[in-house]
């Protein structure tokens, strides 16, 4: 029983490193977050040691009554942090809820109509060759040329053409709010399910800083590890008792084996760190935060790079940067604002001229660096910086420096070694 450092140097060095990247750089990859110590505790425990197939009190291996006690209080925490009378968060990820949800609502054949991938939708809404697109007829609506937006009167035209079994309201690559009511009222006039995919704005909506899809969509799903800032990890709610039955088999046995306890202990500690002040307080920076990236990057002299924000604005923790009119691409902006000490990731926009690879665009989000403790003076410096490096002729090593005082102005993890 030797410590990592003795057995696997070579991975200890891995996360060694991985912290090191972590300290020393600006996470703005919008789906990321960096978890509390409390967390990290939780996931990094012997709870991984234990099979516990089924759900507590009916589980399928003996010695579960311990590890019932993290799986009933993550349910509970999750109904009350988002009002919904049931919750499964034995999801090993935000893919597996989905898959769960649309083995629970629909038959392969069935058609599904939801936000396309290349104008922010996600893998699991349809896309060609994930199971979605495999198993289910996709029907997907997009933006609005001109606005950005999505167009609720497009979504309903599709929606009666293609009488779809599900209707997905979320995204991954959008700096909107849906309305949740009016995709409802679509639902119903189609006799559809809606599904709301909030895995990105979920600590939004705990916060109170979202509206919440729950007490309009049939199902919701989410991660816990991107604005909630939890463990790597998926959960799906309903107030509907005849469909909590049909989730919780898809779930177990219809997608998964034994669901990971340590996991679902590190979300219970999330759910109860997400009822807090302080985690209101982090929510509203995280807000704030792409509202100051979003007036920077709208400026002059940037708009005069051929620089622009999709949907012009932001009402959530990212931005979507358009670089159709500028000199640089999606991938060339990624490169350059890594050599800077940010990190992002391109993003195709609406209607991109440029392959997936490449692309047009770039997401910027805000989460982990509120989780870090940026407020506005540091957001607006970052937001300077990134501005500074996308326009032509940046002085990197003039950004790398400020890049590196802010970093190491907000320690992580402070303490912390793998050594
Ligand atoms: N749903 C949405 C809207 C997402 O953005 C993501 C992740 O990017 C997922 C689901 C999938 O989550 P995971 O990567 O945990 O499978």
């Amino acid at each position: 029983n030797l410590p990592l450092s003795q057995v696997d140097p070579e991975i200890n060095a891995v996360l060694q490193g991985e912290l090191e990247r972590q300290r020393n750089t600006l996470e703005m990859i919008a789906s990321e977050n960096f978890v509390p110590r409390s967390v990290l505790e939780a996931v990094g425990s012997v709870l991984t040691n234990k099979y516990a197939e089924g759900y507590p009190g009916r589980r399928y291996y003996g010695g579960c009554e311990v590890v019932d006690v993290a799986e009933d209080l993550a349910r509970d925490r999750a109904k009350q942090l988002f009002g919904a009378e049931f919750a499964n968060v034995q999801p090993h990820s935000g893919a597996s809820a989905n898959a769960a949800v649309l083995h629970a609502l629909a038959t392969p054949g069935d058609t599904i109509l939801g936000l396309s991938l290349d104008h922010g939708g996600h893998l699991t809404h349809g896309m060609k060759i994930n199971f979605s697109g495999r198993l289910y007829n996709v029907a997907a609506y997009g933006v609005n040329y001109e606005t950005g937006l999505v167009d609720m009167d497009e979504v309903r035209r599709l929606a009666l053409e293609h009488q779809p079994k599900v209707i997905i309201a979320g995204w991954s690559a959008y700096p909107r709010q849906l309305d949740f009511a009016a995709f409802r009222a679509i639902a119903d006039e189609v006799g559809a399910y809606l599904w709301v995919d909030m895995a990105h704005f979920a600590g939004l909506v705990a916060a109170g800083l979202h509206p919440n899809p729950v007490p309009h969509a049939h199902v919701t799903s989410s991660t816990v590890h991107k604005t909630i800032g939890g463990p790597r990890s998926g959960l799906i709610l309903t107030n509907d008792a005849e469909l909590s039955k049909k989730i919780n088999s898809a779930v177990f046995p219809g997608q998964q084996g034994g669901p990971l306890m340590h996991v679902i202990a590190a979300k219970a500690t999330a759910f109860k760190l997400a009822m807090t002040p302080e985690f209101r307080d982090r929510q509203e920076r995280t807000l704030r935060g792409a509202q100051l990236l979003a007036e920077r990057l709208t400026q002059a002299d940037v708009r005069e790079a051929g620089i622009a924000l999709t949907t012009g604005g932001t009402e959530v923790h990212l931005v979507l940067v358009d670089l159709r009119d500028a000199v640089i691409d999606g991938k060339q902006a990624e490169d350059l604002l890594h050599e800077v000490g940010i990190t992002v990731n391109r993003n195709s926009v609406p209607n991109d001229p440029r392959p997936p690879m490449v692309t047009s665009g770039l997401r910027i989000g805000t989460p982990a660096l509120a989780s870090r403790g940026f407020g506005d003076a540091e957001f607006a410096e970052v937001a300077d910086v990134i501005a500074s490096a996308l326009k032509p002729n940046p002085d990197i090593a003039a950004l790398k420096a400020r890049t590196a005082a802010l970093a190491q102005a907000f320690p992580l993890y402070e303490g912390l070694v793998y050594a």
